[in-house]
Parts: C-alpha cells; structure tokens; sequence
C-alpha cells in the first residue's frame, strides 16, 4: 500500500490508461477522483473502485474546459482534503488526417484537448501543491513526442508540446517539492489503437494488436512513479518501451 493517505486526481479515467491507473491507485491506498466527459463511464468505474474496499468518486470534466479543471481539483480537496497526485492522462487521437485532409477546428479541438488541458491541470493543482511543499505530476506522452508519424501532426505537436510543458514546470517547481515527470506508455491495448488501426494510415496502424501492452502495466508504472523518491526521471518522459524501465518497476523479469 505505497499509496497509503495519498488523495490522486486522474484525468480520462472512464476507460484505458486512466481507468487502469485509477484501480491501480486504489489498490495501492490512494483516494482516488475520476474525471472524464463521460459521467456515467467514471460512475461505474469509481462504483468499482468503492465496492472493493478502495475510495474513490467520479467528477464529469472537459480538460479543454478550465473551469471544469478547476472544479475537478476542488473536488479533490472536498471530498478527501487536498491533492497529491494529478495524472494528466486524457488525449485523443482522432480525427487521424494528413494535414491537407485535416478539419481546421477538429485540428484545434486535439490541441485544446492534448496540449491546452495539461497546462490547465498544471494551473489548476501547482498553487496548492506548493503551499503544502510537495506534490507530483504525471503527464501522459507517447512516442509521438520526439517523433513524425503521417496523419497524425495534430497528436506529434500536442505530444511535444506536452514534453515541452513537462520540462518547464519541473525547472519552475522541483525546488518546492513538486515532481513532475511524463510517460510514454509504448503502444497499448485500448480504444485509442482501435482508431488508429482503422485509419490504415502510417505503421503503427500496421501493427498487429498482440503487441500492445496491456492498460494495467501502464497504470502499475504510473503509481511506481508516483511512490518512488528517485529524482532521476523528473522532468523528463519515461518510455516504458525501454527494458531496464520495465524490469526496475517489475513489469517484465
Ligand atoms: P482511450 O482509451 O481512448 O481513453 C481516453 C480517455 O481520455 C477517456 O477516458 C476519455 O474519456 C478521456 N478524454 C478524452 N477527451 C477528454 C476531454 N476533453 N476531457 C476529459 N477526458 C477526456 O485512450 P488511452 O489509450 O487510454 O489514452 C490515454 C492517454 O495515453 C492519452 O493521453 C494518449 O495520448 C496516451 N497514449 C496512449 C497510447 C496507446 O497506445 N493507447 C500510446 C501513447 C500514449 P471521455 O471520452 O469519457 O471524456
């Protein structure tokens, strides 16, 4: 229970990575608040979490909505007294289009969702953290960042843009006790690769599904991150493509 007492916040948590890391959260003592747009999804998903002796309640937020952020925070604060952990993990993906293809506004849309809503939890949850002196902040990467894939400008810059945040708020804030670090989970099994492989576009639409990793090994890293004091991943993305990452957290032997 290496979550013991810790109150987390996890964005997109009505399925995939952030349902995973939600469950993963309460099973490991943490109190957890579930946002997404869905309400009735993070309903089922925090019922879940409660019926088996964890703690958790659901808060219907649009990340590219500040006030909704706001509120989600609040939330934390309300319910279970203050905020430990944020996990920035809701993204989208789709429309997958070449830029020529692309819809203006369906392009901004990604980027008010991917990029704008990680500066908004980072505004909404850094005062508080500082005030207490500690904290620590997981922002959800992908490969993508530091890479060009055809059909997918909108998510490569909104990824990078997430890298880019990353790094500034830990120069802004590891001197008052708050950790912000990314995770770039690799390819995983969840709706998200579902869209990809439809749109036939690029190679990762060519990939065969059994080499995802399953939504729970990124949720297990995401709260080893979380419980873990090494510094030496703060501000940066961890790849949990990389081997030595996944034998250290004890995913692979
Ligand atoms: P997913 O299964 O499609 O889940 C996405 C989650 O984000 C859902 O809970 C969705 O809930 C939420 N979401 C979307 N727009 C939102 C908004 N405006 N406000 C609040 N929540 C919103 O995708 P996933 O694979 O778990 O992806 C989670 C994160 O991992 C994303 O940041 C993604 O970029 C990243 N990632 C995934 C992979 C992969 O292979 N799957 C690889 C690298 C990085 P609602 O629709 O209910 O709002």
């Amino acid at each position: 229970m290496s979550l013991q007492g810790k109150v987390a916040l996890v964005t997109g948590a009505s399925r995939g990575i952030g349902a995973a890391t939600a469950v993963e959260f309460a099973k490991q003592g943490a109190a957890v608040v579930l946002a997404a747009r869905t309400l009735v999804e993070i309903k089922k998903n925090a019922d879940a979490i409660n019926a088996s002796g964890g703690k958790a309640v659901a808060i219907a937020c649009d990340v590219s909505n500040y006030a909704d952020v706001e509120a989600a925070v609040a939330k934390c604060e309300a319910e279970f007294g203050g905020l430990d952990i944020l996990v920035n993990n809701a993204g989208v993906i789709d429309p997958i289009a070449r830029l020529a293809d692309s819809d203006p506004e369906a392009w901004s849309k990604v980027a008010d969702i991917n990029y704008k809503g990680v500066y908004y939890g980072l505004r909404a949850a850094i005062p508080g953290m500082e005030k207490k002196g500690s904290g620590t902040i997981i922002n959800i990467s992908s490969g993508a960042a530091s890479a060009a894939l055809e059909g997918w400008s909108h998510y490569c810059s909104t990824k990078a843009a997430v890298l880019s945040l990353t790094m500034c708020a830990d120069k802004e804030y590891r001197d008052s006790g708050i950790r912000v670090l990314g995770l770039s989970p690799g390819t995983v099994a969840t709706d998200m690769q579902v869209k990809i492989k439809a749109s036939g576009l690029n190679p990762v639409s060519q990939l065969d599904p059994s080499v995802h990793i399953p939504a729970d090994w990124p949720g297990r890293a995401i709260a080893w991150l979380c419980a873990d004091d090494d510094s030496s991943y703060l501000g940066t993305d961890v790849s949990l493509k990389d081997e030595a990452t996944l034998k250290k957290i004890g995913l692979v032997n």
